[in-house]
């Protein structure tokens, strides 16, 4: 099918029906069987692993601040230095960094 028929296709779908989580099933599956990616938001996840932009939370960081010895902890892409979020305290290194990515 080309696109214009995909699109009749679905109006034929649409066509007086009464629209019910089939009916989206119905479209879902005409769209996926002509090669539109379709998500399914319930069924198994999809790989995120790559396409996450950047990685955003690759690591979990765990820092202890020197200063108050308040414990504090982040994520992010990087392995950073933080300031503690209790007194100010800049530049807190992590002890403890857990890398995400490893984890299957
Ligand atoms: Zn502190």
């Amino acid at each position: 099918m080309n696109d214009h028929e995909i699109v009749l296709r679905i109006q034929e779908l649409m066509d007086g029906v009464e629209w019910t989580p089939d009916t989206l099933n119905e479209i879902a599956q005409v769209l996926s069987d002509n090669g539109y990616r379709i998500r399914d938001l319930d069924g198994e996840k999809l790989p995120t692993s790559d396409e996450t932009p950047e990685n955003k939370d690759k690591f979990s960081l765990f820092y202890e601040c020197p200063r108050c010895h308040e414990y504090f902890s982040d994520s992010g892409p990087h392995v950073t230095n933080d300031d503690c979020p209790y007194c100010g305290q800049r530049d807190v290194a992590p002890y403890e960094v857990q890398d995400n990515a490893e984890q299957e």
